[in-house]
């Protein structure tokens, strides 16, 4: 059996994560491969990856979260995961702006932003070079009071078509707005400028299943549609979880699930301080998603068209505007045969940001016709693009912000886990608690595919250093 239920677990684990998104699972892997700990990864849902999700409809494959990430995630899998992970990434080569400032393809990286920005938005070469330095300079630690907008301001001061150029993407990426921290912004774009857009040639179910075989033959134990239901905290350090009513012993615990359900719902705010409860209150969800999945006949063809579309028919750049309810911008991934070589299949999937309070409470009646609205204006803007593309097309769905609730239990649907107040919050919380520590989007440089493996690493190292230290401590306590 590949997976355990509940009943098949151990009593005792050295750590038990809790959550199979790409946080979890690398966290897992990492703790089991590298420091050869006892592991039990559990989820809840009958499929791991979180986020990193696929489903299959009559015939089609859609993916919902493989649209595109940074070229760090090659180092990140091959020193992580396997070579083999590493080795099918490949980058996305055409991606492309349409809308009513400007209208290009772009490789999305260092080298043809600085010549679009030159010679497209006419700015001159050195403001162009200065703006990238400072950015390639931006430290996690810096100073995080100045804004995106301030930085914008300072480069770029009243040009909105710039900003788009510069923003939109990463609005979409991890829902940042022009109010975050100019820090967060810069450290994503940076990441994406090195090299351009990359993605898993094979799709979300071949990379989630070749991450799966990593860490069986790790030695982790998977549980599977397996709710952890608590978190057991004893004389002030974690003691164990309760998994579908089940409990069992562990002295670390690595929750891959939402902060503030981690520390509310698992673990109860009456463990923490009330200097932390202040604290971790300020953190204010990311917003999340819709999507439309498109699946192209058997035997059809569509024409190359790009990989990764920005399109919107806003005149003007307003990142909140994304997430708007009847919002005019949205991005289309295309996936074409060499997604998944061997299949001969075209699907389009449509996403845009969304606030989850805008489709949370429709009645059923109105939730239904909702959806279908927003499968109509899509495909009748993918027809811009495609025309008599609705003839080819033979399946159509909607994921809204309650569909990502339902499948990943975060607060509203959030796509990109917190703001950035999050993560301090979220790497912080094994000083109240020890044993205890979070993985996963958090605080927008955490979020997306790079950002939630690369946490895992960070929190997986700390997992280690804390288990060793509580280790030389028992030895102490025997002599
Ligand atoms: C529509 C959309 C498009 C995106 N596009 C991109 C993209 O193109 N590029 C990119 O880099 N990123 C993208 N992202 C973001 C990216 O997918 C996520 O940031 C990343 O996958 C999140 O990983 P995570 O580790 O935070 O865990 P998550 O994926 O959030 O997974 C958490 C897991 O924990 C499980 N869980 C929670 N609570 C419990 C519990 N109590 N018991 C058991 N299991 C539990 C959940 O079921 C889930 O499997 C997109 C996201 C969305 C929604």
């Amino acid at each position: 059996m590949l997976y355990k239920s509940a009943d098949d677990l151990k009593d005792r684990y050295d750590i038990a994560v809790i959550g199979g998104g790409l946080g979890g699972l690398t966290v897992a892997n990492v703790l089991a491969k590298k420091f050869g700990y006892n592991v039990l990864l559990l989820e809840h849902h009958f499929q791991l990856g979180g986020l990193a999700a696929w489903f299959k409809r009559k015939g089609h494959i859609f993916d919902v979260s493989l649209h595109g990430f940074p070229v760090g995630m090659i180092k990140t899998c091959r020193r992580y995961w396997s070579k083999e992970i590493a080795d099918s990434i490949v980058q996305l080569h055409n991606i492309r702006f349409v809308n009513p400032q400007f209208n290009f393809s772009t490789t999305f990286d260092k080298n043809d932003f600085t010549e679009k920005m030159i010679n497209v938005f006419k700015i001159d070469k050195e403001t162009v070079d200065r703006f990238f330095d400072t950015l390639e300079k931006m430290n996690f630690v810096d100073d995080q009071s100045k804004t995106v907008r301030e930085l914008f301001e300072e480069f770029f001061p009243g040009r909105n078509d710039v900003v788009r150029l510069l923003m939109e993407p990463i609005s979409y990426a991890n829902g940042s707005t022009l109010d975050e921290p100019a820090i967060s912004y810069g450290i994503v774009f940076s990441n994406f400028m090195s090299k351009g857009v990359y993605t898993f040639q094979g799709g979300t179910d071949v990379l989630i299943k070749k991450m799966q075989d990593e860490m069986l033959k790790n030695g982790v134990d998977i549980g599977m549609k397996c709710l952890v239901e608590k978190i057991n905290i004893k004389d002030k350090k974690v003691d164990g979880i309760v998994v579908n009513g089940r409990e069992i012993k562990c002295s670390s615990v690595v929750s891959n699930g939402n902060i503030l359900s981690t520390i509310e719902e698992l673990v109860g705010k009456e463990h923490f301080e009330e200097e932390f409860i202040k604290e971790y209150k300020q953190v204010r969800i990311n917003n999340s998603s819709c999507q439309v999945y498109m699946g192209i006949k058997e035997g059809e063809t569509i024409e190359d068209i790009g990989d990764l579309i920005f399109t919107s028919e806003e005149p003007t750049f307003v990142a909140q505007k994304l997430r708007d309810y009847d919002t005019k911008s949205r991005t289309f991934s295309v996936y074409y045969p060499k997604t998944r070589p061997g299949l001969n299949r075209y699907s389009v999937v449509a996403s845009t940001n969304a606030n989850y309070e805008d489709w949370a409470n429709l009645n059923d009646e109105e939730y239904a016709k909702a959806k279908e609205k927003l499968c109509l204006e899509t495909l009748e803007c993918l027809e811009k693009f495609l025309p008599g593309v609705r003839e080819k097309i033979d399946y159509y769905e909607a994921a809204t912000p309650k569909t990502f609730k339902r499948y990943t239990l975060h607060r509203g649907g959030s796509s990109f886990g917190t703001k950035f107040e999050g993560l301090k919050v979220s790497m912080e919380l094994d000083k109240h608690i020890p044993g205890l520590f979070h993985t996963g989007s958090v605080g927008i440089i955490m979020s997306g595919w790079l950002g939630a493996a690369n946490y895992g690493v960070i929190t997986a190292n700390k997992v280690d250093k804390f288990l060793f230290e509580e280790g030389e401590k028992e030895k102490e306590n025997e002599v």
